[in-house]
C-alpha cells in the first residue's frame, strides 16, 4: 500500500491495529452456514481475518485502484465485488450461494453509515451485524426515548437487534489517523420481533413520526388516521401533543398494528 493516496471522500481510513480486528472477529458469532458481507475492503487487512474464518465472505469495494491488492488475497472461499454496495443488488448476489446466517461485518466508510444499514435491513434477512462506526454515530444506535439522540434508526434497530459495544477504536488504529473517535457494536437479531401487522407501515410511521423532530406527533403525522391513533395513544397516557422523540418502540409498534 505504500504511494497510495487515500479519498477522504471514500471514507478511506484503513484499519491497522491487530487487536481491533481480532476483537471484532472473536465477536463474531459465526457457524457453519453462515455467509459474510464485508462493505469496503479497503486494502483487505479486515478482509484477510474473515476468510480465515472458512465461510463464504462477499467483499465490496468501490474504488478500483485496490482490485490488485485485493485480488492478490488468494482464498476460495472470498467473492471481491467492484462496485458501489449501494448500488448492489443483494438478493441476486446472495442468491448464487447457499447459507442459513448473514452476517454484516464491516469497518464502514463513515459517510455512508445510515444509507448501508438501510439497504442491510430493507434487502437482506441479516442475523448479525459487526460494524465500526464514527462514535457519535454509535451512540445514537442504541438511544433511548426522551434523549437527544433517539431518532427514526434508533427505533428500527432497537426492533430489529440487541445492541451492544464491543469497542472503543482511538485514531491512532488507523492510517490515516481520522478526526473521530470510532466504536464497534454488534448488532443480534431477535430471536422473537415484536408482532407487526405490516413492517411497511411501521417504518413509514416512525419515519414520518420523526420528520421534524421538534414537531409533535399531530404536526409530523398530517394525512394519517389521527382519531385511531389518538385512540392507541390515550391508551398509554399520551396525546398528539407528544413528541415522536417521547414515544418508544413498543408505542411505534401498537400505533402501526393499529392502522
Ligand atoms: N476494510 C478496510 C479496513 O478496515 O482497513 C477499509 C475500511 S475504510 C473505513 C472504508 C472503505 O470503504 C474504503 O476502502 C472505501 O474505498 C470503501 N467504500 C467507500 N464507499 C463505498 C461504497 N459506496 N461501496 C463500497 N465500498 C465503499
Amino acid at each position: 500500500m505504500k504511494d497510495f493516496s487515500f479519498k477522504k471522500s471514500l471514507g478511506q481510513n484503513f484499519l491497522i491495529d491487530n487487536n481491533i480486528k481480532t476483537k471484532i472477529i472473536e465477536s463474531a458469532d459465526i457457524e457453519s452456514g453462515s455467509i459474510i458481507i464485508e462493505v469496503g475492503a479497503g486494502s483487505g487487512e479486515l478482509t484477510k481475518c474473515l476468510v480465515k474464518l472458512g465461510v463464504p465472505v462477499i467483499s465490496f469495494e468501490i474504488d478500483k485502484r485496490l482490485e490488485s491488492e485485493l485480488s492478490s488475497i488468494k482464498a476460495d472461499n472470498l467473492t471481491l465485488i467492484f462496485e458501489d454496495f449501494l448500488c448492489a443488488d443483494l438478493k441476486k448476489i446472495l442468491s448464487k450461494f447457499s447459507y442459513s446466517k448473514v452476517h454484516l461485518i464491516a469497518n464502514l466508510p463513515y459517510y455512508i453509515t445510515t444509507p448501508i444499514i438501510n439497504k442491510v435491513i430493507r434487502e437482506v434477512d441479516i442475523s448479525e451485524m459487526i460494524i465500526m462506526v464514527q462514535k457519535e454515530v454509535g451512540d445514537r444506535f442504541k438511544a433511548l426515548p426522551n434523549t437527544k439522540d433517539y431518532n427514526s434508526l434508533s427505533v428500527f434497530l432497537q426492533y430489529y437487534f440487541d445492541i451492544e459495544k464491543v469497542t472503543l477504536v482511538s485514531k491512532n488504529s488507523f492510517i490515516p489517523r481520522p478526526k473521530v473517535d470510532s466504536i464497534v457494536i454488534k448488532f443480534t437479531k431477535h430471536k422473537k420481533l415484536l408482532e407487526l401487522k405490516n413492517e411497511d407501515v411501521f417504518f413509514k410511521l416512525v419515519r414520518d413520526a420523526f420528520k421534524q423532530k421538534r414537531k409533535n406527533l399531530r404536526n409530523n403525522l398530517k394525512g394519517y388516521d389521527l382519531e385511531r391513533i389518538e385512540e392507541v395513544l390515550k391508551t398509554l397516557g399520551k396525546d398528539l401533543t407528544y413528541r415522536a422523540e417521547q414515544l418508544t418502540l413498543e408505542e411505534f409498534v401498537s400505533i402501526a398494528n393499529s392502522l
